[in-house]
């Protein structure tokens, strides 16, 4: 069976513990892989390697950075199949999903990163009246610590590790230990690139072991983390009282607020997948859709035909649109939440259950954790259903009668990642996106996505903000420098 192994000093190395852990494939619910089990010594070693590298590495002119980051885009890009294959394998997305997004965006991740490096300037202000100027000038961090999620295994590993590289940080990486396999072969596209050793470390494990050793360790001087608000906490209170530089993405309860003058074809075809897409596992799905009363038993009812067309399949299959939920473990505790909005007082419109094994492409068994898409109707915005993340293929719908209702309902989730808002009435749509608590608002559209504007949520979604030249100047020391002339 294949060994996921780390990828520490440029080379790929077991785990000093020499133990491994089981990796899953979704759809099968059987062990396809197994995974380094590193603890601190392993996050030790990738630290030292890191450290010995950066003094070369941060010296790199900005163009040579450039030329090696293209390099590896353009191996992920000959590799984009192999790569949507594993990323499928491990995490249970359709193929044809991580060859549309997954993989194309971890190409735009290195490209736009690569390229911005070479644009990055330094600013300076001219103090007219005190005959001074001020300058920054800014250097890279060090070694810097990056940790990510398993929903959107390579796309959201890249996002971090591609600024901070291009930066000219060494970076010591932990990608999900529920989907390792595209940061495995990542490593190996490295080594290809012939990313000089040590500047990017691969450690893979378990979170409390690996993630947080490099939380905890001393030379590592940022932590760039996406996951959930919980472990983000957690990560939290262990980097402030370090003064780490600290980026958190966390979860989120997104609202979709529709309204009845919405380009209503566009609104449906839209709300679909950002429901669903990913069996519902981004952070950036509405999860909570309010409806104009006028409009929601129309809504109601197309929204509910289109769920039950979506076909739940093989991640294999062409044809499948939502593919198997990531682990036992998560699974479980989806169909829980499902029980709780039932005790709730909630009413299942269509889903609700577990899939019988769908057929497979190849003729083996889908023994894996298939949930139907779920729409859910009757419940108060404030039960737990409507307040806490269940990052799955579940949504609730509900109606509305005014703006301030609506608003109401979006803002009192402790969450603020995302909205989206549907409405052709110009001012309505800047007025509630102006109101509306949330990092990031999509008006008449979802998911859509410019490198340069930043990312991040408000409340309890997160701290910072990634994206842009911002990311790049995360990864960096700023020193102002004041001449008298
Ligand atoms: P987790 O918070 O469980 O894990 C995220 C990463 O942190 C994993 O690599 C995990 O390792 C690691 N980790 C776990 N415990 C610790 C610890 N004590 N110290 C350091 N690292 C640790 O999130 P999930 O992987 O379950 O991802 C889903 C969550 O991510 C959802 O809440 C979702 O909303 C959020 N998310 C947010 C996004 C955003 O941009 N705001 C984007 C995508 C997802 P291991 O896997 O081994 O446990």
């Amino acid at each position: 069976m294949e060994q996921i192994k780390n990828y520490i000093g440029g080379e790929l190395s077991g785990p000093i513990s020499a133990a491994f852990l089981d990796n899953f494939e979704p759809a099968t619910g059987m062990v396809y892989s197994q995974i380094a089990d590193s603890d601190e010594r392993d996050v030790k070693m990738a630290a030292e390697a890191a450290k010995a590298a950066f003094p070369s590495w941060s010296a790199t002119s900005a163009e040579d950075r450039f030329a090696i980051l293209m390099r590896l885009c353009h191996l992920i890009e000959r590799d984009l199949d192999a790569l949507a294959q594993a990323e499928s394998r491990d995490n249970g997305k359709p193929v044809s999903l991580a060859c549309a997004i997954d993989i194309p965006r971890a190409v735009a991740n290195f490209r736009f990163y690569a390229t911005a490096a070479i644009h990055l300037a330094n600013e300076s202000h001219d103090t007219v009246g005190r005959a001074a100027i001020n300058y920054t000038l800014r250097h890279p961090l060090g070694v810097v610590g990056c940790i990510s999620p398993w929903n959107l295994p390579l796309y959201l590993f890249t996002w971090k590790i591609a600024p901070a590289i291009a930066a000219g940080c060494t970076v010591v990486a932990k990608p999900s230990e529920v989907t390792p396999m595209t940061a495995f072969m990542l490593s190996k596209l490295c080594i290809e690139a012939g990313l000089p050793a040590g500047v990017l470390n691969i450690v893979h494990g378990l979170g409390p072991k690996v993630g947080s050793a490099i939380v905890e360790h001393s030379d590592i001087k940022a932590i760039s983390f996406t996951g959930g608000t919980k472990t983000g906490e957690e990560i939290a209170r262990t980097a402030a009282p370090r003064f780490k530089k600290l980026s958190l993405e966390l979860g989120g309860k997104n609202p979709n607020i529709i309204f009845a003058d919405c380009n209503y074809d566009e609104m449906l075809a839209t709300t679909i997948r950002s429901s669903f897409s990913n069996q519902g596992e981004i952070c950036l799905c509405g999860s909570r859709i309010f409806v104009e009363r006028s409009l929601y038993e129309r809504f109601k009812h197309d929204f509910v035909e289109r769920t039950n067309a979506l076909k739940v399949g093989d991640p294999r299959d062409d044809a499948t649109d939502v593919g198997a939920i990531v682990s036992k473990q998560h699974f479980d505790k989806i169909l829980s939440y499902i029980e709780l909005a039932k005790e709730e007082g909630g009413t299942i419109l269509t889903g609700g259950s577990v899939l019988e094994p769908p057929k497979s492409v190849g003729g083996e068994k889908l023994d894996g954790w298939f949930i139907e898409p779920t729409v859910i109707e009757g419940l108060p915005f404030d039960c737990r259903t409507n307040q806490e993340e269940i990052f799955g293929p579940v949504v609730t719908i509900m109606p509305f009668d005014t703006e301030d209702e609506v608003l109401a309902y979006a803002n009192s989730v402790r969450y603020g990642l995302s909205a989206t808002i549907w409405t052709e009435n110009l001012s309505r749509a800047h007025r509630v996106a102006a109101k509306v608590e949330a990092g990031i608002v999509w008006i008449n559209c979802w998911l859509l996505r410019d490198l340069r504007t930043p990312f991040g949520g408000v409340k309890d979604s997160g701290l910072g903000r990634e994206g842009g030249f911002e990311a790049l100047k995360f990864f960096t020391e700023e020193k102002n420098v004041c001449v008298k002339l």
